[in-house]
């Protein structure tokens, strides 16, 4: 072995996997056990004690998933990863270890619609406050930070209307506050951009879309960056005072700086639960192989439709931070500079009706609601994930009645704008 740090690709190839110590298979085996046999009583006791790593129940460790955990973490530069059932899941543990009664959370109002309810109301019944800055305006976060802020919670590339965060201006403002910075990193995965170079101390994702890709599995993943003090403000109980459970061990003194993730995992993954399948470790690893070679053409294919789109008699607008009239073109080449993604919005010309005719004549694209698969797809919002809300509050949200999504997948770009060609013609002028 040289001395060289791998690149990126061989990361996500390589990372955590070795050839399985008992067959010699090369690909990380699908571990799909429950538990996992002791050598002897003192093993047990020390493995239950936290004294020693290995497994003991599919619920808090596997050794498919501690694959996918290393080479995740690897890949966003962390030190530790703790893989979840889902992206939902990523984000309730990631909170759950930060969080206690009254607290509250200063979160970016641009935000994955299902992570806004997750926000404002599930959290609300553990107690915990969410309050809404502008993502596009640094100092609005600054304004709604107190005593009881013990998170800042943005997402890198937003879904769904590629909204890009002033990362670093962000990241000051938390650090100058003493609160960690956790960025959800799914859109742009960091095969565009690595949160923790621009400051964020934790990242999570939704496995499912991009990183697995091929939109066949659910999971998520949290990713310690080891950057934030959990112990100097006393504000992190979790992690900052002694553990009952674990007979008085204070976690941040034991594991450091990759104490954030054993407390996600053995606070909140092991008393709350939501654990991925190995079968899905497995699968998402796979993808993950070619992420590089994937995220890459996703954005060129991307950024063909968008400059199509935007040319198009039929099309009021297109909201892509990819095209340089965008008002996001600039953070855009500065945060993720190889592409803005591939999931954006535009507005079809007749509304309502005009986005439900587009929809519905579409051949190739998949009307459905999901993101990051090979396949392409499309969602009309107003008629579907927002058909619950007033007209005032769809435009608020980004989902007014002339709003489509697209998520581009992997196919010949011609397809797929010949196919949108045609569904756009059926549209009554
Ligand atoms: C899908 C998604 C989530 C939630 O992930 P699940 O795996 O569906 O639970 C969170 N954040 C973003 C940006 C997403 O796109």
């Amino acid at each position: 072995m040289t001395d060289r740090i791998p690149g990126f690709s061989t990361l996500a190839i390589h990372a955590g996997a070795q050839p399985d110590p008992s067959t010699g298979a090369r690909v990380t085996p699908i571990y799909q056990t429950t538990a996992f046999v002791f050598d002897d009583v003192d093993h047990a006791a020390s493995l239950f004690g936290l004294q020693a790593f290995g497994n003991i129940y599919t619920r808090i460790t596997n050794p498919t998933t501690a694959a996918l955990e290393e080479r995740v973490a690897a890949l966003e530069g962390g030190t530790a990863a703790l893989a979840t059932a889902s992206g939902h899941a990523a984000q309730l543990l990631a909170f759950h270890a930060m969080m206690m009664p009254g607290d509250n959370i200063v979160a970016a109002n641009k935000l994955y619609g299902g992570s806004i309810n997750q926000l404002n109301h599930s959290f609300k019944s553990f107690g915990w406050e969410v309050r809404w800055a502008e993502a596009t305006d640094p100092d609005s976060f600054t304004a709604l930070i107190d005593d009881r802020t013990r998170a800042i919670f943005v997402e890198s590339l937003a879904n769904p209307g590629g909204v890009l965060v002033d990362l670093d201006a962000i990241a000051a403002i938390a650090r100058s506050k003493g609160i960690p910075f956790v960025v959800d990193n799914t859109l742009a995965t960091p095969y565009l951009c690595r949160p923790i170079e621009h400051g964020a101390d934790i990242v999570l994702h939704s496995l499912t879309k991009f990183m697995g890709g091929h939109g066949n599995s659910m999971g998520g993943v949290i990713v310690d960056g080891g950057t934030f003090d959990w112990s100097a403000s006393g504000n992190y109980p979790m992690l900052s005072k002694p553990r009952p459970e674990y007979n008085g061990m204070v976690l941040h003194e034991t594991f450091g700086n990759f104490a954030f993730a054993i407390a996600c995992r053995v606070l909140g993954l092991r008393d709350l639960g939501p654990a991925i399948s190995p079968m899905n470790s497995f699968l998402i690893m796979t993808g993950i192989e070619t992420l590089p070679l994937r995220m890459q053409r996703h954005c060129d294919n991307a950024l063909k439709v968008a400059e199509h789109l935007k040319s198009h008699d039929k099309v009021d607008w297109v909201s892509y931070a990819g095209l340089e009239s965008d008002p996001y073109y600039g953070l855009h080449r500065k945060y993720m500079p190889k592409g803005a993604g591939s999931v954006f919005t535009f507005g079809v010309k007749g509304g309502y009706d005009a986005g439900v005719a587009l929809v519905s004549n579409v051949q190739l694209f998949s009307h459905l609601a999901n993101i990051g698969d090979t396949r392409s797809l499309i969602i009309h919002p107003a008629s579907t994930t927002h058909r619950q809300l007033t007209d005032e509050q769809k435009t608020a949200a980004g989902a007014g009645p002339d709003v489509v999504r697209l998520s581009i997948g992997l196919e010949d770009v011609e397809d797929l704008i010949a196919d949108l060609d045609q569904a756009l013609a059926t549209i009554e002028a």
